[in-house]
């Protein structure tokens, strides 16, 4: 007869990257050394017809991954949803209500902070000028309500998107207007997950009205790109994953002194 203990093999807690992989008292133990927490968020969005709709959210879990195994920070379970605008009549595409976002994204930054985790980093792979305010305003409300002792800041919590990293190598790599579902983005994916590129896709730009508010904003880009993904190699896109990877291992480090 197998003794149960025989079939434990769990292991070592440090060698584990999701942080929802371990155990309650393996957190416990590395809530005391102040690590830094990575929550991805991504979005369920048209990226043309080349690229899947998750595009925004394997990006960010696979940069912070990676961040994790060369720093020994964690990572959060991620959210895979958010506010998607312009691209929000294709098929597919799954948009939330900007106090749902905030909401969710509160109640998770607070929850982390309650477990004692109090260095933060929120790496959104969408970057949508609305839904980048909900997690900012999020954070911050979280920083007012329970960041701070005897008049001292203790929960320090940052929120960006990769994909201010990623254009950084615009001038390199892409036409310097490049952006959604294009050179960059392509690049990444192929470097990320080439059984998921579909085809090569289709260049195209758009041009939104300046202030108005439309009703079908897909009518401005019927392609959904805005960009040349035909340009795109998984060679660039290692290159532009390396840099981010690189820039978020120098906020882990930010938020460790
Ligand atoms: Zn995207």
């Amino acid at each position: 007869m197998t003794n149960m203990t025989d079939n434990i093999n769990a292991v070592d807690a440090s060698q584990l990257l999701w942080l929802d992989e371990l155990s309650t008292i393996e957190v416990a133990k590395i809530v005391k050394q102040g690590i830094v927490i990575i929550l991805p968020i991504g979005s369920v969005e048209e990226h043309g017809e080349h690229l899947p709709l998750c595009t925004d959210s394997i990006q960010p879990e696979y940069v912070a991954l990676e961040v994790a195994r060369q720093t020994g920070c964690k990572v959060a379970p991620p959210f895979r949803y958010g506010i998607v605008n312009a691209g929000r009549n294709f098929s597919g595409s799954i948009t939330l209500q900007f106090n749902t976002l905030f909401n969710v994204v509160k109640d998770i930054l607070s929850e982390l902070t309650r477990n004692g985790f109090n260095r933060i980093i929120v790496l959104s792979g969408h970057a949508g000028s609305s839904h980048m305010v909900a997690l900012k305003l999020a954070a911050q409300q979280v920083i007012q309500q329970n960041g701070e002792k005897n008049g001292k800041q203790t929960t320090r919590i940052m929120v960006l998107s990769d994909y201010d990293f990623a254009e950084e190598l615009n001038k390199e790599l892409a036409d310097p207007n490049d952006g959604h579902a294009g050179t960059i983005e392509t690049a990444r994916v192929m470097d990320i997950r080439p059984d998921l590129i579909k085809t090569k896709g289709i260049p195209s730009h758009y041009k939104m009205p300046r202030f108005e508010i439309v009703l079908h904003p897909e009518h401005y880009f019927p392609s959904g790109v805005h960009g040349d993904p035909t340009t795109a190699t998984a060679k660039k896109g290692q290159k532009i994953n390396n840099h981010v990877i690189t820039q978020v291992i120098k906020l882990v480090q930010e938020l460790q002194t």
